[in-house]
């Protein structure tokens, strides 16, 4: 059995122990020490990581017997060898920090909602609990979050209890107890009591900050996501710049960024409509001026336009009543788009002279008897498509 340092104080994160038991799994390295300030990964919260006598430990294990494996890359000694061990401050920090705030969100919703805490997920980029109900309205999750961070407002002291399962038995636990014998118990403060093994602060305010983030649906019960410590206020300070660099673009409040999207978004769309409209009134001139540059490319005849970004179906439009026109095939660039049109008339595949002109391009797409479209053109290129484009044509 390895004696567990984190167990009555988690600050100690360096410490000497003697190897018990060394040993290798395939290509990796392990050891078991008789103490150890490693937390091992058990009960939601992953395992700290660190050095061994400056060699990096990459996992801590608790084996059946209850012993505490360290993991490494290279061979930790053997049985008999003194080992300094330093753990990792802040991955040790990020860990108490969500797990603490997990007992804290726990316990809100216990006493705020009497919802009980089902399963809990401690990540390194954010933690989850999942609560026994299905549905939870967007109000409360506001309502618990500013009851969360009131809680680390107060600063209230964090305490290790190991007491008698008799005596944990008397006290208000939020969580009922299924172990026997000596009880770990978390204290917050006189609000919170919990049986539980892992790595906590030693009072509210090093918390920092939680942010309740959303809710997902899991196997039918609400899953409330959640940032704490120091990656919520990283996540705070990154949302800042970004919404003080747009503000500045919109010259207004952050809070009024919403209603300018959506306002940009409808002025786009309603330009969308008009472009359409005007394209379509302007299709009659354009089709003349594209059938007036018209030339012959082996048996066939061939005109080519290039008509900016616009919407497809102009495009099309044009290409389409181009090769009717000059009754052979049309090519058109709009953007990143490449329309192919042939005349019924010419004896020509839109979709087989697509697929030559893809060899040849490197550019991909498809199409039918007299339509096709391209993908993925780049600006400023048509003469070169129309290049290509004529050699296929010329091979026919
Ligand atoms: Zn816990």
């Amino acid at each position: 059995m390895t004696e567990r340092l984190y167990y009555n104080d988690p600050n100690q994160l360096e410490f000497e122990a003697t190897i018990r038991e060394s040993g290798q799994v395939e290509d990796r390295f392990f050891a078991v020490l008789d103490r150890s300030a490693f937390y091992p990964t058990s009960g939601g919260q992953p395992h700290d990581t660190g050095q061994l006598n400056n060699i990096d430990i990459v996992e801590v294990t608790v084996e059946d017997d209850e012993s505490v494996r360290h993991w490494s890359n290279s061979a930790l000694g053997e049985p008999g060898d003194t080992v300094r061990g330093v753990v990792d401050t802040t991955r040790r920090r990020h860990f108490r920090q969500q797990h603490t705030a997990q007992h804290i969100v726990s316990h809100v919703f216990h006493s705020m909602y009497s919802l009980r805490t089902m399963s809990v997920h401690l990540g390194e980029e954010y933690s989850a609990i999942e609560f026994n109900t299905d549905t939870f309205p967007p109000e409360k999750l506001k309502q618990a979050e500013k009851a969360s961070n009131d809680i680390l407002a107060q600063n209230l002291p964090i305490e290790i209890l190991i007491v008698a399962a008799a005596e944990a038995a008397c006290l208000p636990l939020r969580k009922e107890l299924t172990r026997t014998g000596k009880i770990r118990v978390i204290r917050i403060g006189d609000i919170e009591y919990s049986p539980c093994g892992g790595t906590h602060c030693n009072s509210t305010a090093e918390v920092r900050a939680i942010k309740l983030t959303g809710i997902e649906k899991i196997r039918g019960r609400i899953l409330v996501k959640f940032l704490a410590g120091e990656i919520a206020l990283e996540d705070y300070f990154g949302r800042y710049e970004v919404t003080s660099e747009l503000s500045r673009k919109f010259t207004c409040h952050f809070s009024d960024l919403p209603e300018k999207v959506i306002s940009l978004q409808t002025n786009a769309s309603e330009l969308r409509q008009e472009v359409a409209a005007l394209g379509k009134e302007l299709l009659p001139v354009r089709v003349e001026s594209m059938a007036g540059s018209v030339r012959t490319v082996g048996k066939y005849q061939f005109a080519s336009g290039d008509i900016g970004s616009t919407d497809a179906k102009s495009a099309v439009q044009l290409a389409q009543a181009v090769a009717e026109k000059i009754e052979g095939a049309a090519l058109v660039q709009s953007g990143g788009r490449l329309v192919i049109a042939v005349s019924s008339q010419s004896g020509l595949h839109a979709g087989k002279l697509t697929s030559k002109f893809n060899q040849r391009s490197g550019l991909k797409g498809g199409g039918g008897q007299t339509m096709a479209q391209i993908g993925g053109a780049e600006d400023g290129k048509l003469s070169q498509y129309v290049e290509l484009f004529s050699s296929v044509l010329n091979d026919e």
